[in-house]
């Protein structure tokens, strides 16, 4: 049995409880989504996107060099507000808005993507970025994703961490 300093534990176990419901969600979100190829596209004008044509399994092309610039947690996001879309099947329904695909797949996002890109992209989104007339404006935006940001401040919490481990 390995030996740990009571640092390491503490960092160990936060570290846990920290990743135990992303993981939980990860795997159902993985799940539902392995089937989709992602399609590298330096040219795509967004981050992320959806690709549809009909008879064929949709894929998401991602543009790599946006992606960079947006870092990995912030292009994870994008990348699960478009697998969003597909689990929703959004290119099936006459019955919404565009505007109402969009805050759905951000919702969508919010609750399937991993923590830290839902940080992310909740920074992001505070600080005035993700506008567009069909997805809203960025405090809308940060809004939708309100419910999986404040487990994480819980979650964060060291004094909350340290009464667990104990
Ligand atoms: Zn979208």
């Amino acid at each position: 049995m390995r030996k740990h300093s009571g640092r390491n534990l503490v960092s160990r176990l936060s570290r846990l409880l920290f990743y135990t419901a992303a993981g939980f969600l990860a795997v159902v979100s993985a799940q539902a989504t392995h089937q989709v190829e992602e399609i590298a596209d330096p040219s795509l004008p967004d981050i992320a996107a959806v690709h549809f044509e009909p008879g064929r399994t949709p894929v998401i092309l991602y543009n790599p060099i946006l992606c960079r610039q947006a870092g990995p947690a912030l292009c994870e996001f994008y990348r699960q507000h478009e697998y969003g879309h597909i689990e929703l099947q959004h290119y099936k329904r006459d019955d919404l808005t565009a505007r109402e695909k969009e805050s759905e797949a951000d919702r969508w996002a919010a609750r399937h993507a991993p923590l830290a890109a839902v940080m992310a992209a909740y920074r992001f989104f505070s600080s005035g970025g993700g506008t567009t007339p069909v997805h809203g404006n960025s405090q809308e935006r940060a809004a939708r994703l309100l419910t999986r940001t404040e487990k994480i401040q819980v979650a964060r919490s060291p004094l909350a961490i340290s009464a667990r481990a104990l």
